[in-house]
């Protein structure tokens, strides 16, 4: 037995669901990889990527027992220190292990062990510099390459699509030896060649904004403006200052705001070096773009929640737009939430962050009342609109067709003789939610799920949304064969098709995830949209973020109840964010928008809060009943989740630890346990789903709470059959 750890051992964290590391001898003849490295170890009959991690303090095994690392990766990918001691935070908060935790961090090409190519660009050879502007005239294409080069230096391969040059011109002018293709440099910013456009003049609150932004320091802050309030303009200037202070800048988005909006603004500012990192960019870009972040050759990196764990060299600002939005958290394997990431890397780096949004969640809020973050109001609309009009309909006892009431029928009719636009919000996609046999009772319930299957019209099919099972739409009734069959709970297919009646006239468009299968139809929909001829819009969620439309006079939200039937503490929140969000939707310049919130209790409080004095006074009210109830931000959840194909070995495993946690914790007002119990959906895919919910009103005690929980749940065998996970601060509690 060896008790001193020879320098040739290191230690590896794998990407296995096991709370420890490994310990591996370097490749005989090279020397040990340091902190961090990229490594390929045998691991049984496999060889997985590894990451060499700071060495444990056990030192008591057998030397000669271990094996040897296969190879070590170019120090080139090795995970940065930030980064590295960002991944162990999340390990330690999110009680997840290490291995997994650095995997989410590499990108997916990387870390089946090829090596990503550094990106390309092209530029002007000696002889192509030397060419006067007007040498190529005679060829108009390669003329504008030439121009183009001239004025900006260099463009990167990928971007070459989207600039608009085609890769025969491009080969045209190689072959005269008049630009060159070669690997992308890392450049320093001049201040006089960054921006592409001039800023815009900002109005006082946005200028107010960005003096509030200290740099050099952590300061977190809420920029809280309404869609169309200049925040993107801040974000912009922000940027900025940044870049001419050679820093980089991280922007993370939503996933369903990754519009090339976003991004074509950030583009077509400045000169500057842009990658995106998201999925829906190919595996080998991601992994350019990656190592352009981490040596730095990347001065803006926008992106996806995945965006928040990437190396960044010099990071300077940071920017969350739509905090709130429920993508930022992961809800599978490592279940983090990037906006909380950022917000510690910020503090960590000493750098400032910006959390925009219209509809701030009640985290941020309350760090904003408690003086944690500072809470910088844009209050005007910076291109002149003003903020739409919010009005309630009673719904009770009103006849409907297409779902809307007689009220909101004329107020379309009357806004599409005017020229304008109306949007139908309705958050439900298919025809209807259910078919129904109205003999018998029968429901087009899910085989394998608690859920009950989605008519939808077009194709012609009953569609579980939760397991994707899908079987023809049935014809008579497979229970008592009657063949009055009718459907509930309308959709926005049927809605599409009734108003297509009802206005028969007008052009009706349906966007959501059906209707927008392929980005050709989306974006043809888009354009239809954009050419501002009057139209009703029908959609989902789809809608509610990141599109202007410039001519669209009338919002009606079908369904306004929605929050109050939720058995989600956080419901009420959620919709108001919808609401707001897609409200903002409504409103041209100089015109005010009007939205239209259908509702059976029209009468309620919070609505009525909501439509008269807007969402800070809603989300403060509902602050106040957190903190009556103790639930979030003023206390802190685990939520522990159980399921199998048997359903005693979900509840078992879980009373098991619900009994350790009797044992180890005193009855106290301090923490709460809630559980066994069914998952609101009981059942997906033929798996029976349990849950237990601790909560506590500190994090320290959450985690000396929860930890040996979790140990107790691996060493225990039924661990093996059960699939198990822990979520810290989970974004729904059932
Ligand atoms: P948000 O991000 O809050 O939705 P944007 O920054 O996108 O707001 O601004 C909304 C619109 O107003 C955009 O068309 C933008 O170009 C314009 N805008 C923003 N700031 C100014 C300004 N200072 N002067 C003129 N127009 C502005
Ligand atoms: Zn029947
Ligand atoms: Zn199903």
């Amino acid at each position: 037995m060896q008790s001193i750890a020879p320098t040739n051992v290191v230690e590896i964290a794998l990407p296995v669901p096991l709370r420890q590391s490994f310990s591996y001898l370097a490749p005989k003849g090279q020397a040990a990889p340091t902190t961090g490295q990229l490594v390929l170890a045998p691991f049984g009959s496999r060889d997985l990527v590894g990451v060499v991690i700071p060495k444990t303090d056990k030192n008591n095994y057998d030397h000669t027992k271990l094996k040897e690392l296969k190879s070590c990766y170019n120090t080139e990918l090795a995970i940065p220190e930030e980064l590295l001691r960002l991944c162990l935070w999340l390990t330690h908060y999110y009680q997840h292990p290490l291995g997994e935790v650095l995997q989410s961090s590499i990108p997916p090409q990387l870390r089946q062990g090829k090596t990503p190519t550094a990106s390309q660009q092209w530029q002007l050879t000696t002889e192509g510099k030397g060419l006067p502007e007007t040498a190529l005239k005679r060829s108009p294409k390669q003329q504008e390459i030439l121009l183009y080069l001239q004025k900006h230096h260099y463009f990167l391969d990928e971007q070459r699509s989207e600039i608009g040059f085609n890769t025969s011109t491009l080969k045209a002018l190689t072959d005269k030896k008049l630009i060159e293709k070669c690997e992308a440099q890392a450049r320093a910013v001049n201040s006089s060649t960054l921006l592409k456009e001039p800023h815009l003049k900002l109005n006082s609150e946005q200028e107010a904004a960005v003096k509030a932004v200290r740099f050099k320091q952590a300061t977190a802050s809420l920029l809280h403006g309404a869609t169309g309030s200049g925040k993107t303009e801040v974000y912009l200037q922000l940027c900025a200052q940044a870049l001419e202070a050679d820093k980089q800048v991280l922007i993370l988005v939503p996933e369903i705001g990754l519009s090339p909006q976003t991004v074509g603004r950030f583009r077509s500012r400045f000169n500057s070096p842009l990658v995106e990192l998201h999925s829906g960019i190919s595996e080998a870009q991601r992994a350019r773009n990656w190592l352009d972040a981490k040596n730095g050759h990347a001065r803006i990196i926008i992106g996806t929640r995945l965006a928040a764990l990437s190396p960044v060299k010099e990071l300077g600002l940071i920017i969350v737009d739509e905090e709130h939005d429920n993508s930022y958290k992961q809800q599978d394997g490592l279940r983090y939430s990037a906006r909380d990431l950022c917000v510690y890397r910020a503090h960590k780096l000493n750098i400032p962050i910006v959390l925009g949004s219209a509809t701030p969640s009640l985290e941020t809020l309350k760090q904003t009342l408690n003086k944690h973050y500072q809470h910088i109001v844009l209050k005007q609309r910076a291109a002149g609109t003003q903020a739409p009009e919010l009005r309630c309909l009673d719904l009770k006892d009103q006849p409907q067709q297409a779902g809307l009431c007689a009220q909101s029928l004329t107020a379309i009719k009357q806004t599409l003789g005017q020229g304008k636009q109306v949007l139908v919000f309705q958050n439900r996609r298919g025809y209807a939610a259910v078919q129904l046999c109205h003999h018998c009772g029968w429901m087009s319930e899910c085989p394998r799920c608690s859920a009950s299957m989605t008519l939808h019209s077009r194709p012609a099919r009953l569609h579980c949304h939760h397991c994707d099972w899908r079987t023809r739409p049935a014809q008579q009734c497979p229970n008592c064969q009657h063949d009055q069959l009718e459907s509930r709970g309308i959709g926005t297919e049927q809605i599409e098709q009734e108003l297509n009646r009802l206005f028969e006239d007008s052009d009706v468009i349906r966007i959501d995830r059906d209707s927008s299968r392929s980005k050709k139809a989306f974006t043809a929909n888009l354009e239809r949209i954009h050419s501002g001829k009057p139209c009703i819009l029908v959609g989902t969620q789809m809608l509610a973020k990141g599109h202007h439309f410039k001519n669209l006079a009338l919002v009606i939200i079908t369904d306004a109840d929605q929050g109050f039937l939720s058995p989600d503490f956080r419901g009420m929140e959620k919709m108001g964010q919808l609401l707001m969000q897609v409200a903002g939707r409504a409103g041209r310049e100089q015109e005010r928008g009007l939205v239209l919130l259908q509702s059976h209790r029209p009468e309620h409080p919070l609505l009525q809060l909501l439509c008269q004095r807007g969402y800070y006074n809603f989300a403060r009210q509902l602050l106040a009943e957190r903190q009556h109830n103790r639930m979030p931000p003023y206390s802190h959840l685990a939520l522990f989740k159980a399921e199998c194909k048997r359903p005693e070995n979900a509840t078992a495993l879980l009373e098991h630890i619900a009994a350790l946690y009797q044992r180890n914790n005193p009855p106290s007002a301090e923490h709460s346990l809630l559980g066994p119990m069914p998952c609101a959906m009981e059942r997906i895919q033929d798996r029976y789903r349990f849950q237990l919910l601790i909560k506590s009103q500190s994090r320290t005690q959450l985690r000396q709470i929860t930890s040996p929980l979790v140990e107790a749940i691996e060493n225990n065998a039924l661990s093996k059959r059960v699939r198990w996970s822990l979520d810290i601060d989970p974004q729904e509690s059932n």
